[in-house]
């Protein structure tokens, strides 16, 4: 059959390409293996958002005591399997994410799609022949880490989690990354005994140190008990989970791993492009080309395992394939955000990264506490603002943001970060008073630059 433009993949990123595609008169056929929408919508960013929406709810609801000056006033908070269960029955089919590509004009192929050669798909023994080119969007699955027992143990995945009804009484998380702790306090403000086990020395560990060192403090104040550094012997089931760590044992009704992903790039017929199908990531250039008449969009490309980042990657995708002008894919200012409460939200370079980079490093910071809005705020107000700046240019080139709605206050610090807008130009700017985002002029004025 021949087409314009054929997805592998209706993650994010596909989804986004094939829709605009079809809207701009090409001929579109996405294949899908399983969700329209991939994971992000079922197993990801939208169910962990909502499961989160309502575990700080309901801390929310214990800080009334202590912000009244009356302990009696915490509400009962009634079952909270209710909401999990809502939750799941909701949002549990992919009809709308489908139906939204056919009105465009996507034909959905459903299947698993394999590269063959230039331009060509096969799916089921059919073959799909591009004439412009083929979006790889593939997408990752959860990493099984390789820990002695595990792969035969009932584990949780967050594909698992995801579909729950029922909270467990306690729970070991393996991974203290974004998704390991999101989920890691969630549980535990379900009322959900938690321990989170991770192997490097700190948790959230692609973020600054001062990341791990605030939600730290607050997962132990929250009774989240945080191993860093641990080893795991092996992992055991039987009815309950067993972890043998170098000096311990752990004992748990449920185990969620939470151990990075891997990317789904064996089977998808890279080879025949001449292409290493056993990459970790595909190579891209800055319009995501990435071999003859192929390009790749989403957390395959490496570019940060992020909803965003495949949609922008899918937006440079459709323009080069409409023979637009760019502008083409730029990674200086990735923003992301660990939704803890606290939030951690970030952009750009951290300070480790832009020392590496061989750039004159100054940061300046601003705890939150100590601003206006942090010490209105009270119970909850845990936070920091953190800036990287680049001295001999006079610009920010990273930037932290943690604290209630950090991820919102990241707004303008992603903004100076792309601009490249001069640091003088941002000490000058008026901050309302009294909200978090004034912090950032405080730490504007350590910079001293
Ligand atoms: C628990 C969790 C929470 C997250 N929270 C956030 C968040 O808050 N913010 C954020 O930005 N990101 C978040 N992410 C990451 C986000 O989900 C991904 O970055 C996002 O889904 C983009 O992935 P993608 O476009 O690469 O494809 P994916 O979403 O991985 O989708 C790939 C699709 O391709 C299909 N597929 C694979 N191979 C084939 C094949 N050969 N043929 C046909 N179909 C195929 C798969 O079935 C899947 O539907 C979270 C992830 C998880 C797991």
């Amino acid at each position: 059959m021949d087409v314009d433009v054929v997805v592998i993949g209706l993650g994010p990123g596909g989804e986004y390409a094939a829709q605009k595609l079809a809207e701009a008169g090409l001929s579109v056929v996405g294949v899908e293996k399983a969700l329209v929408g991939g994971e992000c919508p079922f197993y990801g960013c939208i169910p962990s958002k909502m499961i989160i929406r309502a575990a700080d709810a309901l801390a929310e609801a214990r800080r009334a005591g202590s912000l009244s000056g009356r302990a009696d006033v915490a509400p009962d908070y009634g079952p909270v399997a209710t909401r999990l269960d809502k939750q799941a029955t909701n949002h549990w089919n992919d009809d709308s994410h489908a139906t939204r590509l056919e009105e465009a004009g996507v034909e959905i192929v459903r299947g698993h799609g394999r590269l063959d050669g230039p331009g060509r798909v096969v799916v089921d023994g059919t073959t799909y022949v591009a004439s412009r080119g083929v979006i790889l969007n593939s997408g990752t699955e959860p990493a099984t880490p390789p820990i002695d027992g595990l792969a035969d143990t009932p584990y949780w995945t967050n594909r698992e989690v995801m579909r729950l009804t029922e909270l467990p009484a306690s729970l070991v998380v393996i991974g203290g990354g974004a998704i390991g702790a999101e989920l890691a306090q969630a549980f535990a403000r379900f009322g959900v005994r938690v321990t989170v086990v991770e192997v490097v020395d700190r948790i959230l560990g692609p973020e600054e140190p001062e990341a791990a060192r605030v939600i730290g403090d607050v997962f132990r104040a929250e009774g989240i008990e945080v191993i860093t550094g641990a080893e795991i012997g092996r992992v055991d089931h039987d009815g309950t989970f067993t972890l043998t760590l170098a000096d311990r044992t752990l004992e748990a009704e449920q185990l969620l791993v939470a151990a990075g992903r891997r990317t789904n790039l064996s089977d998808v017929g890279l080879e025949t492009l001449g292409l290493d199908s056993g990459a970790k990531v595909v190579e891209t250039d800055e319009r995501l080309r990435a071999g003859e008449r192929l390009w790749a969009v989403g957390d395959i490309t490496g570019k940060g395992a992020f909803t965003h980042v495949s949609m922008y990657q899918a937006a440079v995708v459709v323009r080069d394939v409409l023979g637009e002008d760019g502008p083409w894919a730029d990674y200086r200012a990735v923003s992301r955000v660990t939704f803890t409460d606290p939030e951690v939200g970030s952009v750009g370079m951290t300070e480790r990264q832009a020392r590496d980079a061989g750039l004159r490093v100054v940061t300046g910071h601003a705890d939150l506490p100590e601003s206006s809005r942090g010490w209105i705020h009270q119970a909850g107000n845990e936070g920091l603002i953190k800036l990287v700046a680049d001295a001999d240019r006079g610009i920010l080139v990273g930037a932290t943001s943690i604290g209630p709605s950090g991820g919102e206050v990241l707004g303008l610090l992603a903004a100076a970060v792309h601009a490249e807008t001069p640091v003088a130009t941002l000490r000058g700017m008026h901050f309302a008073y009294p909200t978090f985002h004034r912090a950032i002029e405080v730490a504007l004025a350590d910079l001293g630059l």
